[in-house]
């Protein structure tokens, strides 16, 4: 699970990073609110911790932004001000859920994957892709309304690209979003599991296309 965390409190967020890290989430960090959207653009995030009071564009101005371009990303706010306005105020502009500082890292961490969770099973699901459907929920794919029986990495190359169906995934990505940070893993080996998949997806018009110098791309076909 990707998070970007934007706090511009230098202490609470190299702890935050750090423990983060240590419970098996990537974490990227930013400092100032107009360096958020550029993080967003460049890479896919699973959730975003926000706190209001940032330099450069407040978390209020942030999270406007990000609803008003229709970004479905979980929003976890951090703020000191734990007052009911500020919670409400919030909470109406978009947030999914609210932490007042300080907090036990426990409890953001059971925070973050509710809302992830809850984000992930809401919103989408299902994905589909032809008669390739995947479901969030059971976690499990079908092909033409039949169990696809994968292993659990080509499990997780094919469910980075249905997730992203239509836009390119490049390896570095993949094996971002597939393979934990300890795993010695390299981009070689994607092409090994496409390799692999593209044979499971033969008899079916759903395809893994190589798209050179940007990555791979699901295809559903007609
Ligand atoms: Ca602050």
């Amino acid at each position: 699970m990707r998070v970007l965390i934007a706090e511009d409190e230098h202490r609470l967020a190299t702890w935050l990073v750090r423990a983060l890290a240590q419970s098996g989430f990537q974490v990227d960090w930013v400092d100032d609110g107009r360096l958020v959207r550029r993080s967003l653009k460049q890479t896919a995030y699973d959730a975003l911790i926000l706190d209001l009071g940032l330099p450069g564009v407040g978390g209020h101005d942030v999270l406007a932004e990000l609803r008003q371009a229709d970004m479905r990303l979980p929003v976890l706010i951090l703020t000191a001000r734990d007052s009911l306005i500020e919670r409400v105020s919030s909470l109406h502009e978009g947030a999914d859920d609210f932490l007042a500082k300080p907090f036990e890292i426990a409890e953001l961490e059971a925070r973050l994957v509710a809302l992830v969770r809850r984000a992930r099973g809401t919103d989408r699901p299902r994905f589909a892709c032809g008669p390739l459907l995947y479901d969030s929920g059971s976690k499990r794919f079908t092909l033409a309304h039949e169990p696809l029986a994968l292993t659990p990495r080509e499990h997780g190359v094919l469910r980075a690209l249905i997730q992203r169906s239509g836009e390119p995934l490049s390896k570095q990505e993949i094996l971002e979003r597939v393979f934990s940070d300890g795993e010695d893993v390299q981009p070689d080996a994607i092409e090994v599991l496409v390799h692999r998949l593209r044979k499971r997806l033969q008899a079916s018009p759903v395809g893994i296309r190589t798209l050179r110098g940007l990555g791979y791309v699901l295809e559903c076909g007609e």
